[in-house]
């Protein structure tokens, strides 16, 4: 794929100046070319989040891609969807990307979701905090930790080997995408809104890295940070 660098960071990256995307975020850089994640992080995934669906009949929900909204305007109703995509390489990289657009183009709308995901990555913070455990290598987290998005409020604990993601399905794309293998996650609010508890995942995700974790305790638990 042809690509003309439009960041001083995106030369850098192209020009083979930068070939570690551990020092973008050791650096504080800000990636604005998703073009940068695709060369330093070639084996990149996605998943599609379903945050669409409807109360179908015999109930249940039927998930789907795109969330449709409907809103009045004066020349009658206007229709808006949306979509959600995460991006992360399974070890220790992970990013998500929400976006709105137009009916009727769902590819496009994947697109941006995805380009929109990979700006938005992080480096994952990940070690084994479960005192059943104690193996000391970075299977799960290495201690809890909250995250937040609108009424919906979550808590990841650390999990012994061999546990699995206790979460839900959509959930599981998100954790499993950024390399965790054991977790455990308490939810509160309105976690229907699939929109609101992945963006309260992600944020706890980030909050992880900004613990300033004691270098004995590093060692104990096996923490690893990306894939350093
Ligand atoms: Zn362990």
């Amino acid at each position: 794929m042809e690509w003309n660098p439009k960041t001083e960071l995106g030369r850098k990256v192209a020009s083979g100046e930068i070939t570690d995307i551990d020092k973008i975020f050791a650096d504080g850089l800000k990636i604005s070319e998703p073009e940068i994640v695709d060369a330093l992080l070639p084996n990149l995934e996605s998943e599609i989040i379903l945050i669409g669906g409807s109360g179908g009949k015999g109930g249940g929900i039927r998930r789907t891609i795109v969330r449709r909204t409907t809103r009045m305007h004066k020349s009658g109703r206007r229709y808006k969807t949306s979509a959600m995509v995460v991006v992360g390489n399974k070890d220790g990289y992970v990013g998500v990307g929400f976006a709105d657009g137009q009916v009727s183009k769902t590819r496009e709308l994947l697109e941006k979701c995805s380009k929109k995901a990979k700006l938005n990555l992080i480096p994952v913070m990940r070690g084994c905090g479960s005192w059943e455990c104690r193996c000391g290598t970075p299977h799960s987290i290495p201690f809890a930790v909250d995250g937040k998005c609108g009424s919906v409020e979550v808590r990841l604990m650390p999990a012994p080997k061999g546990i699995g993601l206790c979460v839900s399905d959509e959930v599981k794309k998100l954790i499993s995408l950024a390399g965790i293998k054991d977790v455990w996650c308490r939810t509160k609010g309105n976690t229907r809104t699939r929109i609101n508890l992945i963006k309260a995942v992600f944020d706890a995700l980030r909050k992880l890295n900004r613990f300033k974790v004691p270098e004995e305790y590093r060692e104990k638990a096996g923490i690893r940070v990306g894939r350093e």
